[in-house]
């Protein structure tokens, strides 16, 4: 076992997925699995289809790369809006994207023509987020102009909310979604069948029983992998959040004083650091550090554990209250969305599925 790694539980985040999945096909609402938490990891990918997700999603074509490599045959999409470079080798390896530009979707139309296969698209629309997406003023333009593809098929309409301007799901700009997938039918004459409601912030709505009917897609990552909704702030009740652990090693234990002795100056990141008194305590340093994950984001999971900052490379806790800790021990932390993201993303970290 290297250190540090990032420790995931398998099995509850396939507990995670078959809750979504049973609320969602109540609701008539389809699932796409989004990896790009874990990096596209595939073990966590196979969890996601074994759960029922019927595709999985990546904001990186790397990871679809890695998901199909690995063997993976279910569609798989891309939900960053494409790079115009990326979209030979996308066409290659997945089965479709999320798109908001007319040229990237001609683009992709020529693409495929010269190589005479079909890549799917869900064209985005803004409802008020300010992330991705067409303006719903737009739908009628870019319909008239979807009906001229051939080799993209256009599988519906889709939104992101909570992501650039903290926008909730509401089932008002749901209906707004809604309303304008009919507009874009009716402009292109296309079948567009997909209706995309948004990623996990939008499950709220699921259990309330207000997303509005028609909504009959949604692309979930955290609440499968964390079991939590950031955006919304909350834990969500019925899955579990004891998914995953970042594991790292003591290799320094020593009682200092709480206060930095000398002229203080400003640390490698910017920062003016501020210390309470506490007299002489008991501090451990791990081998983790801001290069492989963010340290505002891990809770301790031993009791009496308390971070008390750290550099690029070791994470600084207060262990009075842990007599029993000792050199080389291994200290546990619960990440958020933000540590997670990167430490499945530093190759420093192992990230170990169990
Ligand atoms: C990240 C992302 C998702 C998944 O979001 P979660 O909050 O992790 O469920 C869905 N759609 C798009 C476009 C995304 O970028």
């Amino acid at each position: 076992m290297a250190l540090p790694e990032l420790m995931v539980h398998g099995d509850r985040i396939l507990h995670n997925v078959r809750e979504v999945v049973r609320r969602c096909g109540a609701a008539g609402v389809d699932l796409w699995g989004v990896t790009k938490g874990l990096c596209g990891n595939p073990q966590v990918g196979r969890l996601f289809l074994e759960g029922g997700c019927t595709a999985l999603a990546d904001s990186r074509v790397r990871n679809l790369r890695g998901l199909r490599e690995a063997g993976i045959r279910a569609p798989l999409y891309l939900i960053r809006i494409p790079m115009e470079q990326e979209l030979e080798e996308l066409v290659e390896v997945a089965d479709g994207a999320l798109v908001s530009m007319g040229e990237t979707l001609e683009a992709l139309e020529e693409l495929c023509r010269s190589r005479g296969r079909t890549f799917r698209a869900v064209v985005m629309v803004d409802v008020g987020d300010l992330r991705e997406g067409v303006l719903p003023e737009e739908l009628e333009s870019l319909g008239r102009r979807c009906a001229a593809l051939r080799h993209v098929v256009v599988e519906g309409l889709g939104t992101n909310l909570g992501c650039f301007g903290g926008i909730l799901a509401t089932p008002e700009n749901l209906t707004e979604l809604l309303q304008g997938a009919e507009r874009f039918r009716e402009a292109s004459g296309l079948e567009a069948p997909l209706v995309s409601g948004g990623a996990t912030l939008s499950l709220k709505l699921l259990e309330e029983g207000t997303l509005p009917r028609g909504i009959n897609h949604l692309r979930v990552g955290e609440a499968l992998l964390l079991g939590t909704d950031s955006t919304g702030m909350r834990t969500i009740p019925y899955l579990n959040q004891e998914t995953m652990e970042i594991r790292a090693q003591v290799v320094e234990l020593r009682r200092k004083p709480s206060v930095p002795r000398g002229t203080v100056g400003v640390d490698a990141f910017g920062a003016v650091p501020s210390f309470e008194d506490r007299g002489n305590r008991r501090r451990a340093i791990l081998a983790l550090g801001k290069q492989d994950v963010r340290l505002e984001g891990l809770t301790p999971l031993e009791s009496g554990v308390e971070i008390l900052g750290g550099s690029s490379d070791h994470l600084v806790c207060d262990v009075e209250e842990v007599p029993a800790l000792q050199l080389g021990d291994v200290l546990s932390f619960r990440p958020n969305y933000g540590a997670m993201l990167a430490a499945a993303t530093s190759p420093y970290l192992d990230l170990r599925v169990l």
